[in-house]
């Protein structure tokens, strides 16, 4: 941890639906230079970052059934869409002079590493992000179980999920303006009253292993980096 910042190594976990801006489709070369940006404030910090991205914007496994695509086939098909998108964002953080590994868990040796735990640490330890690619490798899964699974092999000490809103609410803030945003909340409120945070398998994966779950706006500009100084009025935390 560096003087000015309550984590030392965090796992970020960006959908790709989020990289598509507002066509919701494709990677908005805007919302790259904006994530980079953002992204770059806190490692320069000194903060460990390693990244889990989601492949919504190009497919969805589930989406493909409905096309006539096997799901399993999909879901290949989702996996090779989130090494894209980590691609795309690699290729700004350097831009941006951010050393930057992508680490895939399907091998494709010609576009990056494989992912190798040991070697994303090591990564990690000598200020490069680590951006993981290609989910958990195994159709069935979603990029925030991988979130959730990387997060607790790597030792990072929170899951931040960003998103398009402010943290967790009471109700859909979209549908009902009496919403109110959690500040912090428990593992077990967010199951009894059923908030929507992450699919259960990442949800169940964090509790299992005490691992804190921060979800905020990643489109709120210096959100991210008031986070990791420990602004407590920041999204909501999940513990
Ligand atoms: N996927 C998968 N296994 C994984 C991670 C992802 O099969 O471990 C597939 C799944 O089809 C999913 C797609 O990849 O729909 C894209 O990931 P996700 O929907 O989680 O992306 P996001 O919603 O974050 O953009």
């Amino acid at each position: 941890m560096t003087s000015q910042t309550t984590y030392k190594r965090i796992l970020l976990k960006l959908s790709g639906e989020a990289l598509a801006g507002p066509n919701g489709y494709n990677i908005d070369p805007a919302i790259l230079e904006q994530y980079s940006q953002e992204i770059k404030q806190v490692v320069d910090l000194g903060v460990e970052v390693a990244i889990v991205i989601g492949g919504g914007n190009i497919f969805r496994g589930v989406s493909g059934e409905r096309s006539g695509i096997d799901r399993v086939q999909g879901d290949y098909m989702g996996m090779l869409a989130t090494v894209i998108n980590a691609m795309a964002l690699q290729s700004s953080f350097e831009k941006h002079g951010m050393y930057t590994r992508v680490m895939s868990a399907i091998k494709m040796e010609q576009v990056c590493e494989p992912y190798v735990r040991r070697r994303a640490v090591r990564h990690l330890e000598k200020g490069r992000v680590v951006i993981f690619a290609a989910g958990t490798g195994s159709p069935y899964f979603t990029t925030d179980t991988t979130a959730s699974l990387r997060a607790i092999e790597i030792e990072a000490d929170v899951v931040l999920k960003g998103t398009k809103v402010d943290g967790v609410y009471t109700a859909d803030p979209m549908k009902d303006k009496t919403a109110t945003r959690y500040t912090t909340i428990t593992f077990d409120d967010v199951y009894e009253k059923k908030l929507s945070v992450m699919d259960l398998t990442a949800f169940t994966l964090c509790q299992e292993n005490s691992l804190p779950i921060i979800v905020f706006n990643m489109n709120t500009r210096g959100s991210l980096l008031k986070l990791v100084q420990g602004d407590s009025d920041q999204g909501t935390l999940i513990t």
